[in-house]
């Protein structure tokens, strides 16, 4: 059993892994900035803590007597947060140079590194038919501004640390993670979250509509949370140095999706288009041909099942904070 430092454990994917990893045996610690009341799961059974990782000083004193390190550490959110936030996004590149850089001090055996879809060629995204995004579609560089380029530079910080000094790097590039216990109000949520909050507040208050950001016919796909901790559990287990895709290939438009939605809820809601809102690329999706040839492995987990799971959690928290204020 190994001692596993997992950054950002107090973060949406980071909780999860957390959790996962102490079931599996292995000694836990967990650090995140946020003060650790905040944190969306707090697992007891870990060493827990409040720290900046954007300073060395905090990652030596964090990766001592580490085996392996999961970075999930990143200031970062949807797309209404990544447009307006591009320097605070590139900052995070603080995070993982120098959590590498105290990995190779402390003689960490294994890293991974949370990339995300935002590193793909944004001139291979401008038709909502995508057919899917290749690992080799991240060059010639284009990706998301901001976001997109500090997760390219430090892919290839983990590229250069394992040629330079030999430390084990794995690198996965999300796709859209969505789940309960996740953020989804507050301006840093992503589609799926946002989009079932708006309907559940809709049937609540009985407002009968929902604002939809773009014209809503730009595409995506969705990585159900238990889908991605696996994958990312599989990854590091594995010999694949490669920067490869952890994405569902299930693409749906956001009007589809809001339609999943509105199934589940149980309603039909105007859609009012907010064509000045943020929107991200017209159309993006996972191709799975490598991790299903590397790993064995692909997401499974359909966007009903994880949509249905995550309208549940949400619609319940929306009650529970209305009770709160009461
Ligand atoms: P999250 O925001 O819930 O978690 C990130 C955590 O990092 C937060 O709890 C935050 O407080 C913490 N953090 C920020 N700055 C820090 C610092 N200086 N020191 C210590 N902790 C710090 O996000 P998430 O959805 O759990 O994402 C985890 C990782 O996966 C991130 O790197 C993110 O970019 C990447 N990713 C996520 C998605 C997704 O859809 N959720 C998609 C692609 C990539």
């Amino acid at each position: 059993m190994k001692k596993i430092l997992v950054a950002g454990g107090g973060g949406f994917i980071g909780g999860y892994l957390v959790r996962e990893l102490i079931s599996a045996g292995h000694t836990v610690t967990s650090v995140d900035i946020k003060p650790i009341d905040e944190w969306y799961q707090v697992h007891s059974q870990a060493s827990n803590f409040s720290r900046d990782l954007s300073l060395l000083s905090e990652c030596e004193l964090s990766t001592k007597d580490i085996d392996e390190v999961y970075n999930l550490a990143a200031d970062m959110g949807g797309m209404g947060f990544i447009e307006n936030n591009k320097a605070a996004c590139m900052i995070s590149v603080l995070i993982n140079t120098h959590l590498l850089i105290a990995a190779r001090n402390n003689k960490v055996g294994k890293f991974f590194y949370a990339s995300s879809a935002c590193v793909y060629n944004a001139s291979k995204q401008d038709s909502e038919d995508n057919p899917g995004l290749k690992e080799e579609d991240a060059y010639p560089a284009m990706p998301e501004d901001g976001y997109g380029w500090e997760k390219l530079f430090s892919e290839r910080m983990c590229r250069h640390f394992y040629e330079d000094f030999n430390i084990e790097t794995r690198v996965a590039r999300y796709h859209n993670v969505y789940g309960p216990l996740g953020t989804w109000d507050g301006g840093r949520e992503k589609a799926p979250a946002a989009l079932a909050r708006k309907v559940a507040l809709a049937k609540i208050n009985g407002s009968g509509s929902i604002e939809i950001w773009g014209d809503g016919e730009q595409t995506r796909s969705f990585t159900y949370i238990d889908d991605c901790i696996k994958g990312t559990l599989l990854l590091m287990d594995s010999d694949v140095r490669e920067p490869i895709n952890i994405g569902s290939d299930q693409m749906v438009s956001i009007n589809q999706m809001a339609g999943i939605l509105e199934d589940i809820a149980g309603i039909e809601l105007d859609r009012h288009y907010n064509l000045n809102a943020p929107k991200g690329v017209r159309g993006r999706n996972s191709e799975n041909s490598k991790i299903r040839e590397l790993l064995e492995w692909e997401p499974t987990i359909s966007l009903e099942h994880g949509l249905l799971e995550t309208y549940n959690w949400i619609q319940q928290e929306i009650l529970n904070k209305a009770k709160g204020k009461q």
